[in-house]
């Protein structure tokens, strides 16, 4: 008999199910299996493809409570948040399916003056079959921002949930079935990291990652033995930077809920702050005072939920300890807050930039909030971590300014992590949190190939490419490109 993992509740620590440890060969055959639906899913045309995501779609909006059930009991998140993550995942699969003929079909583009006699077409085509392999901290909306847009390409997909939220992944490709019953064209692999990584070595065409930086290298490593392309989608220490002309209750609140919203275990959430001198004061007692009121816990009336991954507690304790010795100052909370397996609200004032705490992605309820002279330092200090995924922006005058120097994938002005919930943004960062994207057309794009198609409409005697051609040929192009360049930029 295989071998089997539990997925626990995290509040509780009870059993939610148990799935099997898919081996090395297991995998391979579900690959295998899924080499022959990606061919009946690419033949079936854009707008079959389009009613059957969109059928999926209603579905999921049908089961919505059933499913934030599931998040939450797996996951430990509030069944609100649950659902809100739900909610973008349906806006995305409504968006992926409505887009992909228009942005991923046949095109004609102009073929130039020197192939003028040609036509020029682009079209992209699916890779294949796709393996994308999840996180826990979004089970839904995470996973499905590279399983949505990889099948609305055409693309079969075999998905490699989180150890941690399996049934979330169950419950995903199961529903799938029921509006595609012919094929297996979405497919789960359960298990632990190891099962990860045999999908990686099992013939996938592409692997769509998204996790921590440190897995992310390994997958990278192993798919570089097949040249398999990597999308990776990695973590971050995104800031919040406070402009001196901002609105400071919508800044506070916005930090309140960037840093605390599912308990900190958010790839996009806040855990650094730079606020101008002038409102420094202000941001800090005001961002305490609402984290003050957050609870954590397992009922309808907590403002998040537990840590999901135990030996997450630790990385949070490591942080919050590492920033005082510092030379840091708890404002609320400190190494006191860490209640196993609840982290309360922890509120930090002038650490030091090369603090570990600065530095490395928290993934807890824990904000940082430093003073800054000038927007100029903001953005110098926003930058100078490893990390580049996103940012929000708090400014009456200045926020697109400020926006454009950040080395990030994405920023919210005046609001914070709003581009997730924005279909047609690309999602994606850049140094160690990543490269790559999903959502929008770039993301339908991320899941397909180019094709480049040149067709010869009208022969013309003037042929260069060819042992046939004139001995003058080359020459008189060669003329006619340097009358037509010559002594100008235009
Ligand atoms: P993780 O790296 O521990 O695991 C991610 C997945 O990789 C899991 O399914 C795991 O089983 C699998 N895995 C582990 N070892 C593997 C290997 N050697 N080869 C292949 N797969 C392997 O990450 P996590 O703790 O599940 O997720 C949290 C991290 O994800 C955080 O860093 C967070 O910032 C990041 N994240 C990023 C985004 C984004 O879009 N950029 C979104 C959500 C989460």
């Amino acid at each position: 008999m295989a071998d089997t993992f539990d997925s626990l509740d995290p509040a509780t620590g009870e059993v939610v199910a148990t799935f099997p440890i898919a081996g090395a060969a297991d995998v391979r055959a579900v690959v295998a299996e899924a080499r022959e639906a990606s061919r009946w899913w690419a033949m079936i045309g854009f707008s079959e493809r389009k009613k059957r995501l969109l059928a999926w779609r209603s579905l999921i909006a049908g089961r919505i409570d059933e499913l934030a059930d599931l998040v939450h009991r797996e996951g430990g998140k509030t069944r609100d948040d649950a659902m809100l993550e739900t909610i973008l995942a349906i806006d995305h699969i409504d968006w992926a399916a409505k887009h992909a003929a228009k942005v991923l079909g046949r095109r004609s583009v102009s073929p130039g003056l020197l192939s003028a006699n040609h036509a020029a077409t682009i079209q992209y085509l699916p890779y294949g079959v796709v393996g994308v392999i999840g996180p826990w901290n979004y089970p839904v909306f995470t996973p499905m921002g590279s399983i949505t847009y990889a099948l609305a390409a055409s693309n079969a997909v075999v998905f490699k949930p989180s150890e941690f939220t399996p049934a979330v992944g169950e419950w995903l490709v199961r529903t799938f079935a029921e509006v595609v019953p012919e094929q297996p064209v979405l497919q789960v692999v359960t298990g632990l990291g190891e099962t990860g990584a045999a999908l990686c070595e099992a013939g996938v065409d592409k692997i769509a990652f998204t996790g921590s930086s440190a897995t992310g290298k390994k997958v990278m490593q192993a798919c570089s033995a097949t040249l398999t392309p990597v999308l990776v989608e990695c973590g971050g220490k995104d800031v919040l930077i406070i402009d001196e002309d901002a609105d400071i209750e919508a800044a506070a609140q916005a930090a309140a809920w960037g840093a605390c919203s599912n308990a900190g275990q958010t790839c996009v959430g806040t855990e650094r702050v730079y606020a101008h001198e002038k409102v420094y004061d202000k941001v800090l007692h005001r961002t305490a005072e609402i984290m003050r009121d957050l609870q954590p816990g397992n009922d309808g009336g907590a403002a998040y939920g537990p840590m999901t991954m135990p030996s997450q507690l630790d990385v949070v304790r490591r942080h919050v300890d590492a920033a005082i010795a510092d030379g840091g100052r708890a404002v609320l909370g400190g190494p006191e807050s860490i209640a196993p397996p609840y982290v309360r609200p922890v509120v930090l004032a002038e650490v030091p930039e090369t603090s570990v705490a600065i530095q490395e992605e928290t993934f807890g309820p824990v904000v940082i909030i430093n003073k800054v002279a000038s927007m100029d330092e903001a953005v110098t200090k926003a930058n100078a971590t490893p990390y580049g995924l996103a940012a929000a922006v708090f400014s009456r005058s200045a926020g697109e300014r400020i926006a454009a120097r950040l080395r990030t994938g994405m920023v919210a002005i005046n609001s914070v992590i709003s581009f997730a919930g924005i279909p047609s943004l690309p999602f994606g960062g850049v140094g160690e949190s990543g490269f790559g994207r999903i959502h929008g057309e770039d993301g339908l794009r991320e899941f397909a190939r180019s094709q480049s198609v040149a067709k010869l409409r009208v022969p013309i005697p003037l042929v260069v490419t060819s042992f046939a051609r004139k001995p003058y040929a080359v020459r008189l192009i060669a003329d006619m490109m340097r009358r037509r360049f010559r002594g100008g930029a235009s």
